[in-house]
């Protein structure tokens, strides 16, 4: 009999791919979205498929899945900046009572759970590369406190079910990610240079620029979470791609790979925008076997050819989310 897997955010950048691959390696796939962030054109092509089954539901409020389940992978939450300013309680709830819904449901069914938490768990590290010893520096009531506390509660809530009910967790802790599927205006910061290339408009930096980040390719983040979820290791692990970068060196890849004459602007730097990020992937490379294979240049490419493809609407469409009518009264 096919393995059972529940992926909440399955119609998000990430949680889309995931279905692909869980698809692809023979399981029964079960997607939950209520589509705030998410878009069903990302998994439109799995809605044919008899071992792909789709729940339209908000899983802050109780979650209902009949018959048994084998694993969870916990992927729903708004992930970028300027989501957390539009929806910020649905950002808060979605990792706090969502979780605590998901982690019921696995302990109801007695389902391994994978639960994806970040990089900004770490906050503006003073540590750097990032261990996963290091306890972070976040401002808890800055605009990201809204993401940043509701992650760092479900690795809490997460190792909570894991020592009092025995529960069998995962942690990923997940660094920038990009590639195909990610939303074009969802402020971060690679759909922002390459909307804006095609555009033909500016591209902004926030800040002098001098600010690192540390892209990993989509298709190495899941293998790495599909080696997380076999493994027997229930701390949190660093999954990304440790090859750093400044974001103006980044402007710059990206006028060269879209070919263009972009000039690039500067604009005030977010609040609490961390200095620098980089994982240590040290944990993952042990205890995982994994390691990113895709180089940014091979990753971009095949980015920038997604992008490119979307309709000319869709491009200049600067509102690609159905936000409005779920802001929380
Ligand atoms: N950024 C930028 N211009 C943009 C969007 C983002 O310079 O149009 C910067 C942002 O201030 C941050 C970095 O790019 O320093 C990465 O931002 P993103 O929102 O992608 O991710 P995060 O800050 O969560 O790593």
């Amino acid at each position: 009999m096919s393995k059972r897997i529940l992926i909440t955010g399955a119609a998000g950048f990430l949680g889309s791919h995931l279905c692909d691959r869980y698809i692809n390696e023979g399981f029964d796939v079960l997607g939950m979205d209520n589509l705030i962030t998410g878009r069903l054109e990302n998994i439109q092509h799995l809605f044919s498929l008899e071992n792909f089954t789709f729940y339209n539901h908000d899983v802050t409020k109780y979650i209902h899945i009949p018959g048994h389940l084998d694993y969870i992978l916990h992927f729903a939450s708004p992930a970028s900046p300027i989501d957390y300013l539009k929806i910020p309680i649905q950002t808060l709830k979605v990792s706090s009572l969502g979780t605590h819904n998901v982690l019921g449901l696995a302990k109801a069914k007695n389902a391994r759970i994978l639960i994806a938490s970040t990089s900004e768990i770490y906050g503006d590290p003073l540590v750097h590369p990032q261990t996963e010893d290091y306890w972070g520096n976040v401002n808890p009531i800055g605009p990201r406190g809204v993401y940043d506390e509701a992650k760092r509660f479900q690795e809490a809530l997460t190792m909570a079910y894991n020592r009092f009910h025995k529960l069998e967790t995962r942690i990923v802790r997940i660094f920038n990610t990009y590639g195909p599927r990610m939303r074009l205006n969802d402020g971060r910061v690679l759909p922002a240079f390459i909307g804006q290339a095609l555009r033909g408009e500016d591209l902004t930096i926030f800040g002098d620029g001098s600010q690192t980040r540390s892209f990993c390719y989509v298709d190495d983040l899941v293998e790495g979470i599909y080696r997380l979820l076999l493994s027997s290791y229930d701390l949190p692990i660093n999954i990304g791609n440790p090859d750093e970068i400044t974001i103006k060196q980044f402007a710059e890849e990206i006028i060269k790979l879209t070919n263009t004459n972009q000039k690039i602007i500067y604009e005030p730097l977010p609040i609490d925008d961390p200095m620098q990020r980089k994982p240590d992937i040290t944990k993952a490379i042990e205890i995982l076997g994994w390691k990113p294979k895709v180089s940014r240049e091979e990753g971009l490419k095949i980015t920038y050819e997604y992008f490119k493809s979307l309709s000319k609407d869709e491009l200049f469409n600067k509102e690609h989310n159905n936000f409005e009518k779920y802001i929380i009264k």
